[in-house]
């Protein structure tokens, strides 16, 4: 008999699992808003043109090869990477206070700073993730070895963030305590702080001498604007916090299957900056070995050439504002069928989901009746919306809140 025939099963995996359903369902008139990757107004994963030219540049490149990346990943592209979070007039990145290593996209950056915090932080610590998040953080945190318990982020009744209760969990937490805080367009609610209640959160966590980690896995797509989208991070750089920043490329560069990101350290002073960023750098060493080359040379021809630098910045506008579209036609059709409740929290949220309010039950009778395929917490891909497809949701929702 197997070692392993008494493994238990695995439950699907929450998002993943139901993309897959949505693949093997031959309904011709299924409707996928399950994963947060971008869509054309056909439905269709959209290659960001500035990324096919670079390819062309990257290709015809007869110095070309494909030898294994330094430890700490391509430096043309982690520097430039730093520059787009942490903004070229960065005080923090002239002092050398930030050490960059290329991890594989959002999910390995996290799990190399989190593997970084357990061996040099401080083990016994409590990781504190918001309740609702990305369903993969608490697992990630976990693997690393770290108990993970919850901050209050969501008023489910009033769609909108706990703020009195966030503030609360800041302080009711263990000093010290890791933070894993979305940089801008929070997943799944797509609510995010303002710049006031981010400046309340900073000074909580500084009086309680918490650890922020940001998880940017969405610049860009918040309001279209790179700046705009790292306000958070830059606030927390500005007081004085040590902190890490996992930077995913997936979604604003179209490269999700190129696994792209980047991981930064944020300390005091340079000597310390160094110190950590050559222990991420033996982490990654002990975990993937070397990150991959192909999506980071193409990020660093696009970052480091200012043409194609603003190519890039306008693809952004175009796909955050057609996401925008998206949310305001949905929200016209559901007044316009008379839906029952108060659907304006879809145009107040932003970024690529919409925490629409449907319940599991709900939720799960727009999968197996209407085959529109979003996660059991309500979350739709607003991105997965197009005028073909977008009457057609709003009359399901319309059938299933009756
Ligand atoms: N963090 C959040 C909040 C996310 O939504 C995602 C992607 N769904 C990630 C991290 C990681 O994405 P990736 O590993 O593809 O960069």
């Amino acid at each position: 008999m197997s070692l392993f025939a008494n493994l238990p099963e695995v439950p699907p995996d929450p998002i993943l699992g139901i993309a897959s359903a949505c693949k093997a369902d031959s309904f011709e008139g299924k409707v996928d808003l399950s994963i947060g990757a971008y869509r054309d107004e056909n439905g269709k994963p959209w290659i960001l043109p500035v990324v096919s030219k670079a390819e062309k540049i990257l290709t015809s490149n007869p110095e070309r090869n494909h030898e294994y990346l330094p430890m700490g990943g391509l430096p043309s592209f982690t520097s430039a990477a730093a520059r787009i979070i942490f903004g070229s007039d960065s005080k923090e990145l002239k002092n050398k206070q930030i050490y960059s290593i290329q991890g594989l996209s959002g999910t390995g950056s996290l799990f190399v700073g989190a593997c970084f915090l357990y061996e040099c932080y401080d083990r016994n610590k409590t990781i504190y993730i918001s309740d609702p998040t990305w369903t993969n953080h608490r697992s990630v945190f976990g693997l690393a070895g770290f108990k993970v318990d919850v901050y209050t982020y969501w008023d489910s009744s009033l769609k909108t963030i706990s703020f009195e209760k966030y503030i609360s969990s800041i302080r009711d937490a263990p000093e010290g305590s890791v933070f894993i805080l979305h940089a801008c367009a929070h997943n799944p609610t797509g609510s995010d702080p303002t710049k006031e209640q981010w400046q309340i959160i900073a000074n909580e966590m500084k009086a309680k001498k918490h650890f922020p980690f940001f998880d940017s896995a969405y610049q860009g797509f918040a309001t279209g604007d790179l700046d705009n989208d790292a306000y958070a991070i830059r606030l927390f750089a500005s007081m004085g916090f040590e902190m890490l920043v996992a930077q995913s490329f997936a979604k604003n560069m179209g490269l999700y299957g190129e696994r792209l990101g980047c991981l930064h350290i944020l300390c005091k002073d340079s000597n310390s900056a160094t110190r950590s960023g050559k222990f991420l750098e033996k982490m990654s060493r002990n975990i993937v070995s070397s990150a991959p080359r192909y999506g980071a040379e193409i990020a660093s021809i696009i970052l480091n050439n200012d043409e194609l630098l603003q190519e890039w910045k306008q693809c952004l506008v175009i796909m955050s504002s057609r996401i925008l579209e998206m949310r305001k036609a949905l929200v016209e059709k559901l007044v316009e069928l008379k839906t029952p409740g108060d659907w304006t929290h879809i145009t107040r949220q932003i970024g690529m989901f919409s925490f629409t309010g449907l319940n599991t039950e709900q939720s799960t009778t727009m999968i197996e009746k209407y085959h529109v395929y979003l996660t059991k917490n309500g979350r739709i891909s607003v991105a997965g919306l197009n005028e073909k497809n977008i009457g057609y949701v709003a009359s399901c929702i319309d059938k299933v809140v009756r």
